[in-house]
């Protein structure tokens, strides 16, 4: 039995309700977490507040930097154990579970760095007068995460909200929580006072709602769907409580005919297999240039032939997806294109021996997908790839653009000048040239545009949003 961690302490739910934890690979119940309510909530938001009041809010910036860089050390020992609890809730194959652990103590670094390094300005003003600001901590932030890479969004988001001093009450998504309540134990272990980082777990209609509801909760972070995304914000508007929402995406990767297609090829792949294509920022439009159209496809149809699903131990090209309704999701969309005669390219091939439970869906290359189609406007959130021809620049942007999402864009091509002219026109929070995800770089300002969210995580920027500016004028005569 799993149990929320509260003011450092395994805690039972008030409610005496458990869910179970399902492992995607064979579809079986191994575990149970604690299905909280708000009352859970509310005893984690004070254990937070006496935490902020008392400890927290009086160490300085090194202090809590030597804190967060002690936590990423013993992520860094614990990385194997945390990516096994991951692997086994989630699904992932065991080089992307292991990728994530490395992720969040990276994270944990970073912002380690970066609490002592955060500070306001002078102002030139008036004669006669002084004038500066001050950047500080809201106080408890609310942090609300989805299943598909709980590691790296708890490190992005709580490593954040920590080095710029608040104390985080945190909500993982209710198919993938294990990592997260053994890393808050870590961070116990090396010396985190009681309430700085406390863990909930439960449904996200109720205790989800509840920290958005709770009126101790002075900043969210979510991390999830539009659809929820927009809930959430409705919640916070009721109080005025600021948001960042990390939302979903349909992100186009535009190869030109002068790219490096040698270069080109395993990037456009892992942009929608890594995580069995259950990222937010997957590569799941392809774009090419009307001049390559047919021999790009030829190239990627041999590819996504070869590629490989299987249980996560496996560690295959793909692991399963998260559940059954997220499979039955994918197989919706892939329905919906044999009903509109969308062609197939090509796809891969679930292993022989896959557990009958388990959630797996084999990658799928489409081609030729009428930019209206659902397929080439909705996130699938599964190894999906939708191809699509354009005759010039223009046409390019405009696909590129036509979707209500704008996260993330690659664009492939030698043309200096064309790489800066198109990363202008693009309408999303990060383009990438001639490569995808430069490596995930912790460094690097991530968020959205349009339906994709707003507010950014990630590199320093983010500690902006996990702040508030106060200007202090003084008179001196
Ligand atoms: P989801 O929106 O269903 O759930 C996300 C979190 O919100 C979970 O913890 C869930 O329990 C909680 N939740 C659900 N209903 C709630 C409610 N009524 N009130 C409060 N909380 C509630 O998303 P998901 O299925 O877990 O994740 C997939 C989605 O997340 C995709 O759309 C994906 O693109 C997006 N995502 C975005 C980013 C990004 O950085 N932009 C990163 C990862 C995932």
């Amino acid at each position: 039995m799993q149990y929320n961690y509260i003011a450092n302490a395994s805690v039972s739910s008030s409610s005496g309700r458990s869910i179970p934890v399902i492992d995607p690979s064979d579809g079986q119940p191994f575990d149970e977490l604690q299905r909280s309510n708000a009352q859970d909530i509310d005893t984690a938001v004070q254990a937070a507040q006496q935490c902020f009041s008392t400890v927290w809010s009086r160490l300085t910036g090194a202090e809590r930097g030597r804190l967060l860089m002690r936590l990423s050390h013993k992520i860094t020992e614990c990385a194997d154990e945390l990516a096994t609890l991951e692997q086994r809730d989630c699904g992932k194959p065991t080089k992307q579970a292991r990728a994530d652990a490395v992720a969040l103590a990276r994270y944990f670094e970073f912002y380690a760095g970066a609490c002592d390094k955060l500070h306001g300005e002078t102002l030139p003003y008036l004669d006669g007068y002084s004038v500066f600001t001050w950047r500080e901590p809201h106080g408890v932030t609310g942090h609300i995460i989805p299943w598909n890479y709980p590691m790296q969004i708890f490190g992005r988001s709580v490593g954040g909200a920590l080095a710029a001093g608040n104390v985080c009450v945190v909500k993982p998504s209710e198919d993938a929580c294990l990592s997260l309540i053994r890393v808050a134990q870590l961070a116990a272990e090396v010396g985190f006072p009681a309430g700085a980082i406390n863990i909930v777990t439960g449904l996200g209609h109720e205790v989800g709602d509840a920290l958005a509801r709770h009126a101790g909760i002075a900043h969210i972070s979510f991390t999830g769907s539009p659809a929820v995304g927009t809930l959430i914000a409705q919640a916070a508007a009721l109080r005025h409580c600021p948001v960042t929402l990390e939302l979903g995406g349909k992100s186009p990767q535009i190869v030109f005919a002068d790219a490096d297609l040698d270069a080109v090829v395993p990037a456009v792949v892992n942009a929608i297999v890594q995580n069995a294509g259950q990222t937010c920022s997957a590569g799941s439009r392809l774009l090419i240039d009307d001049l390559i159209y047919k021999p790009l496809l030829e190239r990627l149809g041999e590819v996504f032939e070869n590629l490989r699903v299987g249980p996560a131990a496996m560690d295959m090209d793909l692991g399963p997806l998260i559940r059954q309704t997220q499979q039955q999701r994918v197989w919706d969309f892939l329905s919906d294109a044999q009903v509109a005669g969308i062609p197939m390219v090509a796809q891969g091939r679930v292993v022989d021996g896959a557990p009958e439970g388990g959630y797996y869906q084999a990658p799928v290359l489409l081609r030729d997908v009428p930019p209206d189609h659902r397929l080439a406007q909705e996130e699938v959130f599964g190894p999906v790839l939708c191809a699509f021809p354009f005759k010039s620049e223009d046409h390019a942007v405009h696909l590129a653009n036509s979707t209500r999402f704008g996260l993330v864009a690659g664009l492939w091509t030698r043309d200096g000048s064309r790489q800066l002219r198109l990363a202008k026109r693009l309408q999303c929070g990060q383009v990438f040239v001639n490569n995808y995800g430069a490596g995930g770089g912790v460094e690097l300002p991530f968020g959205g545009v349009k339906s994709s969210g707003y507010g950014r995580e990630k590199g320093l920027e983010a500690l902006l949003g996990f702040t508030t500016l106060k200007t202090v004028a003084v008179k001196h005569g």
